[in-house]
């Protein structure tokens, strides 16, 4: 092993990631007077989060009437009866605040005619139970995470939050007793290795878009605290529930936002069909995510795609007037022209459902404390350890998140865990010494990769993976396909101890970077793939053809699952929680979910 020196760090509170949930966690430790660490590998304002396009939604009423009761009906319905209704109940009723709170920060909202907060319909955004679309999802034009984000880090740099910029997170300091102490990281442009110890680590590392080979995530959404938490031993939950976003544009995968088509943009098939009043005879177009996915793939399937290959739809904004499209979605008028060479206001968008959004991660609470199932309690804390946005499953997404419920998800729940770490830790508290030994693994597994000599390239073995999840994990799925896609990434496990990695520095190694990503990702698409396979049902994003029903008599209940080193994955379940937090709603009972 070649020789490495620790340099320590003591924090009460450090966040992993930077991009809206960690940058809101982060602020809401700092403001409970916690010396607060922000560790992200790249610069914080380069964070997904800045991509996105849409909004936020929560029920001002701005523009038509609404109500949080509405907003948890929708957000259930959505989730097909996973979500658990005490955390969802949670999030609507704290999200009109936290929206009021980024307004108040600065964040440059779009206005209406009186100055309010423009708000616009989104995909099974309903108003009086699910009677029409209502306008709930709050926009800075199409750049709402790029407003958001940009708010949320002035506020950081107010409150004197410490950020430890473009440091690389290796693995979780865990103690014997299972306690979390911190974690560590990777300072990529001088190579040092830094050990930070906390009284809470809170996770907040986004999704693992990345697993598969077209979506509309950066190249940075590798879910390194998800693969943290399993080789910490720790379960995930409910990962085989994959989000595809209806509208990528074919080939690049670039995202053009739901907030087109709730703007009144609509698809077609090649008979110029606006074939989605058909599927989804009352939302049509603005149906939910899962359920225009799964009707565009039917059209291709059946033949009326579009294009010399008949495999994408069109999606149409030409008929909008062209100061509303410059008004209100300027940047996916540009991104059509740079990505499919179209000129929105005159011809039709080519797109395919693409991989968007996870709706899976690590159990947590609605206080942001991350669970795992001890001596049969499903609801066991682990000490120490947090985690809030993409990475997190509270669960209020269940098998299928609503468009515009993650940027509000990011910041109720950021908030959430700023508040928890407030209460529950006292500032500058004395925290037990690390054993010099403490972190022998995570050397252990940084120079293993560091001096791999193999002859499998990154390159090759993450496509190999990509391929296998596309292909055998998609909007569609049989017991056979997964079952050849379990297999498939099982090989591509076996051919890690063959990894090749040329660059032996430790200053700016973007070769080892990738290989210790590709590492995080092959996990969590094992861990994917095989809970998909389990899952005997459809539910939400989880669509299988040989289990057409949802069954909740065996299946309302969370998938955990755990991955060993060898890449094999055990699974267990933890109940739904059929309860709501308040006695001022009732909990919403399973009925079939139709739009
Ligand atoms: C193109 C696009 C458009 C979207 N539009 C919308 C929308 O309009 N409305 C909506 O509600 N949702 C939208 N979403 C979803 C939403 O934007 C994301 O779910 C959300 O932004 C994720 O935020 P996050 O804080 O969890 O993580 P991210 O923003 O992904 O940030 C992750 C952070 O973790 C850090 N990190 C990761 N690994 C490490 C490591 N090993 N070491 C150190 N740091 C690490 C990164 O540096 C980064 O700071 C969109 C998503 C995409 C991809």
């Amino acid at each position: 092993m070649s020789s490495y020196n620790w340099i320590d760090h003591t924090y009460d509170v450090v966040v992993v990631g930077a991009g809206g949930s960690g940058l809101r966690a982060a602020l809401g430790a700092a403001q409970a007077g916690l010396r607060t660490a922000c560790i992200t590998k790249v610069f914080p304002t380069r964070s997904h989060t800045v991509a996105a396009q849409g909004g936020i939604a929560a029920s001002l009423g701005n523009m038509s009437d609404d109500s949080w009761q509405w907003h948890m009906y929708d957000t259930v319905k959505g989730s097909d009866w996973l979500g658990d209704q005490d955390a969802i109940e949670y999030l609507v009723r704290n999200a009109p605040d936290a929206v009021y709170e980024l307004e108040h920060w600065g964040m440059p909202f779009s206005r209406t005619e009186e100055g309010k907060i423009y708000q616009r319909a989104f995909g099974g955004m309903t108003r009086n139970f699910g009677e029409g679309p209502v306008q709930r999802t709050c926009a800075a034009a199409d750049r709402t995470g790029h407003a958001m984000l940009h708010t949320l880090y002035g506020q950081c740099v107010r409150e004197e939050t410490e950020f430890f910029i473009e440091y690389f997170a290796l693995d979780l300091i865990m103690d014997d007793d299972g306690v979390c102490r911190g974690v560590t990281a990777w300072k990529l442009d001088d190579g040092t290795l830094h050990r930070f110890r906390a009284q809470k680590t809170i996770l907040a590392t986004g999704g693992y878009g990345r697993a598969y080979f077209s979506c509309t995530s950066a190249h940075t959404c590798t879910g390194d605290g998800n693969a943290m938490v399993l080789r910490a031993g720790l379960p995930l939950q409910d990962m085989e529930f994959v989000q595809f976003h209806p509208t990528g544009i074919y080939g690049s995968g670039c995202l053009i936002t739901e907030g087109a088509r709730g703007e009144g943009g609509y698809l077609t098939n090649s008979e110029g069909e606006r074939f989605m009043e058909r599927y989804a005879p009352s939302a049509k177009d603005l149906a939910s995510r899962d359920v225009v996915s799964r009707a565009m793939t039917m059209e291709i399937r059946d033949g009326r795609g579009v294009g010399p290959e008949k495999d994408h739809i069109f999606l149409h904004l030409n008929h909008l007037a062209p100061e509303t499209l410059h008004e209100r979605l300027p940047g996916i008028s540009e991104t059509a022209k740079i990505f499919a060479g179209v000129d929105v206001t005159k011809e039709p968008i080519p797109v395919l459902p693409t991989v968007h959004y996870n709706m899976g991660g690590i159990p947590t609470n609605f206080h942001g404390e991350v669970l795992t199932k001890k001596n049969g309690d499903p609801d066991a804390v682990v000490p120490g350890l947090m985690a809030v946005g993409e990475a997190a499953c509270v669960s209020v997404h269940g098998a299928n998140r609503l468009g515009s419920n993650s940027l509000i998800d990011l910041v109720v729940f950021g908030r959430a865990a700023g508040l928890r770490c407030g209460a529950t830790t006292e500032a500058g508290a004395r925290q037990p010494g690390l054993a010099k030994t403490a972190t022998d693994s995570h050397i252990a597994r940084l120079d293993k990769m560091r001096n791999a000599t193999g002859d499998q390239p990154v390159a090759k073995l993450r496509l190999e993976m990509q391929r296998a999840m596309q292909s055998n994990c998609a909007v569609f799925r049989t017991g056979s396909v997964l079952k050849e896609g379990v297999d498939a990434i099982e090989d591509v496990y076996k051919k890690l101890p063959g990894i090749d990695v040329k660059d032996r520095g430790m200053v700016w190694n973007t070769d080892l970077v990738e290989a210790l990503e590709f590492e995080n990702l092959i996990c969590q698409a094992a861990v994917t793939v095989n809970s998909a396979a389990n899952r005997e049902e459809s539910r939400g994003a989880h669509a299988r053809e040989d289990f057409a029903d949802r069954n909740d008599e065996t299946w309302m209940k969370h998938t955990l699952a755990w991955c060993d080193d060898a890449g094999k994955v055990s699974l267990d379940y933890r109940p739904v929680h059929e309860y709501t937090l308040s006695n001022e709603i009732e909990y919403i009972k399973p009925k079939a979910r139709v739009y």
